[in-house]
């Protein structure tokens, strides 16, 4: 049988995420990898697609109804497609959870949540217990649907591939819900998700103006994207969408700075993959140090100016 990834992308472009996913895909080792690319004039992003190294086939549905990326409508295209996969992947990312869960219910399957191994086309592995044990799962249902913790898998080539592109009937509007208004966030930083460098801070800024007098410049000479602990956001010294952890952004950068944070598990469990990661504590107890690679033990407040002079 043959694997569906269903791609995540501003009908433009992939986004990073569907590299990741289809990575996964291929390794599910159950013959030819399809990507999905459910959306509106979404040609560029299905030829974008069917670039990808290893993907065999693009099927692109093009439909007002898919404009905005609505969970009702993308789930009806997919289930348009369904019975002919044996699996089909998404990204665990807010669209790809916002979307699975509704295709698995409409099969009778039980989803295969936030993977990050095959071992092989029935078996998966998953973290849970934030990331403290890994559990093995086994699915004896005829269509697996699965989301794919991306931070688990390298990105698949962007070039390389050339895919036949196919075009499918795009569903109708399922009038379940509609769409009023996006808010986006403009940063200049890289998106923390798909950042090279993070730095990150924690309770110990003690202000969101402090956050940012001491942060910012670190972040700046580095080039990187801004991360906090959920202690911080609570607080109100950095924004939602900065939180890293179980209850935030799943993040496996290059490089990993965190300042004036414990270390809870609930925030290991959303960083403790990153390739390199610095801690900075005042505390040499603080449990980030057991997952650090370099582990500064001083003062936030001193360390990291002087950090920023020595860039
Ligand atoms: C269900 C659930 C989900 C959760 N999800 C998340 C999540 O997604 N992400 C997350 O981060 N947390 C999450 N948490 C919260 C988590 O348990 C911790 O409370 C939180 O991570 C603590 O944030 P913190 O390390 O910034 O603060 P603290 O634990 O208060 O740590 C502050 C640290 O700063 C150090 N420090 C203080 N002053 C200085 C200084 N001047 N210089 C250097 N170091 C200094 C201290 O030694 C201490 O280690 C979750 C909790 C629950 C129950």
């Amino acid at each position: 049988m043959t694997v569906l990834v269903i791609a995540e992308h501003d009908h433009a472009t992939l986004k990073p995420a569907t590299l990741n996913t289809v990575t996964a895909g291929i390794a599910c080792q159950s013959g030819d990898v399809h990507v999905l690319v459910a959306g509106a004039n979404a040609a560029e992003a299905g030829k974008a697609a069917s670039q990808v190294a290893g993907v065999a086939k693009v099927i692109v549905a093009d439909s007002p109804s898919l404009a905005e990326n609505l969970a009702e409508n993308v789930a009806a295209q997919v289930l348009a497609i369904a019975k002919n996969y044996s699996h089909i992947l998404f990204p665990a990312t807010a669209n790809g959870k916002n979307v699975a869960p509704r295709v698995a219910a409409k099969l009778d399957v039980a989803q295969i949540s936030d993977i990050t191994k095959v071992d092989s086309a029935d078996t998966f592995e998953r973290p849970i217990y934030a990331g403290n044990a890994i559990a093995t799962v086994q699915s004896a249902d005829p269509i697996k649907v699965i989301t794919v913790r991306t931070t688990g898998f390298d990105a698949a080539a962007a070039t390389g591939g050339s895919a036949a592109v196919e075009n499918a009937e795009g569903v109708a509007d399922s009038g379940k819900s509609s769409f009023v208004g996006r808010e986006v966030t403009k940063s200049d930083r890289p998106e923390l998700t798909a950042a090279k460098i993070i730095v990150s801070g924690g309770r110990a800024l003690g202000s969101a103006e402090k956050f940012n007098e001491v942060m910012t410049p670190l972040a700046d000479k580095l080039g990187a994207a801004l991360g906090a602990s959920r202690a911080a956001v609570d607080a109100g010294y950095a924004p939602n969408d900065w939180q890293v952890g179980q209850t935030g952004k799943i993040v496996a950068p290059q490089l990993y700075i965190a300042a004036g944070i414990s270390g809870a598990i609930q925030h290991l469990a959303g960083m403790k993959d990153s390739k390199v990661i610095v801690a900075i504590n005042k505390d040499e107890e603080a449990p980030i140090f057991s997952v650090a690679d370099y582990g500064l033990v001083a003062d936030l407040f001193t360390a990291v100016p002087e950090l920023v002079k020595a860039l």
